[in-house]
């Protein structure tokens, strides 16, 4: 029988998800469908629930299930206990399996695409959520010299800074005015259209500034650009964090290249 897979989320027509993981299954041969199914905000577990009963394999969650994901699930991966939010759900005889693979996609689109090594970079977090927290682990694997959390209410980022230690300090963006070799934008201003008090200096011909957003230019790029900056949006992010979900349940790694390819044409 053919295993389902969907994506939960409130709004989710968007979502580029189900193109993207229909096109993992052709290129590795596996036998599954994909959909987006639209969650009421207040009816995210039943949603959950009655696709298990319906016969899902697994899930993605996205904005802004991925706290209620994590309670729902009944164990959590490490990774997805870090970072205190599941995007990534598999159903067994257990019971439902809490993942988080956002910080996994951030650093192999760093690394793998981008070419664009961590260890030894000065590395500045602007933002301090969901999509920040789930990404401060897996930076810290890279071993940057520095990791700096900056966040319109400072306190949030006070926060995330202690409980992961390591080095990791925070301050307000206004205070943020040195050079960054990276410069990662998990505020979600950029949905606004915004852009959040930056300084000029952090920007230097050396820094490569990313946008968790992608889809459309965004003022945080093309401020980065206008000071020097190499930039790059989030799609490889989103491509890469589903090929380490699509791994999690088939067992088997997509080729992200092309697909990235794909969507940005
Ligand atoms: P949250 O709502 O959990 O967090 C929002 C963060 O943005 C907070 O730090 C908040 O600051 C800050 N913020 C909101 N509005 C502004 C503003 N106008 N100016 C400055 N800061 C602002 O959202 P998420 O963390 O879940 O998502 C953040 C972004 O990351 C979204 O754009 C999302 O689409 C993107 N994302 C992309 C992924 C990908 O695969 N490419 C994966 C996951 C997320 P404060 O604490 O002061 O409220």
């Amino acid at each position: 029988m053919t295993d389902r897979y969907a994506v939960f989320g409130h709004p989710i027509a968007h979502s580029k998800s189900p193109q993207i993981h229909a096109t993992f299954a052709r290129q590795t041969g596996q036998d599954m469908t994909y959909e987006a199914i639209l969650a009421p905000l207040d009816g995210f577990a039943d949603s959950v629930v009655q696709f298990i009963a319906a016969g899902g394999r697994g899930a993605n969650v996205t904005v802004p299930f991925k706290e209620e994901a994590y309670k729902l699930a009944k164990r959590l991966s490490p990774r997805a206990q870090r970072a205190g939010a599941v995007n990534t759900l598999s159903f067994d005889d257990s019971g439902i399996v809490g993942d988080n693979t956002d910080g996994a996609g951030l650093v192999a689109d760093l690394t793998r695409n981008l070419n664009c090594h961590l260890d030894g970079k000065r590395i500045l977090l602007l933002g301090a959520g969901g999509a920040a927290r789930g990404v401060i682990e897996p930076l810290l694997e890279q071993q940057p010299t520095a990791l700096v959390i900056a966040n319109r209410t400072v306190s949030r980022a006070q926060e995330l800074a202690e409980l992961f230690g390591n080095g990791v300090t925070a301050c307000s963006f206004e205070a943020a005015d040195t050079p960054f070799d990276i410069v990662i934008n998990a505020t979600a201003a950029s949905l606004a259209g915004e852009l959040p008090p930056l300084s000029p200096t952090l920007f230097t011909a050396d820094t490569l500034a990313y946008d968790m957003m992608y889809g459309r230019d965004t003022p945080f790029l093309s401020f980065a650009r206008t000071h020097g900056a190499a930039t790059s949006d989030g799609l490889g992010m989103l491509v890469e964090q589903a090929a380490e979900a699509f791994f999690v349940w088939r067992g088997v790694r997509p080729d992200t290249t092309a697909v990235i390819a794909a969507l940005r044409t």
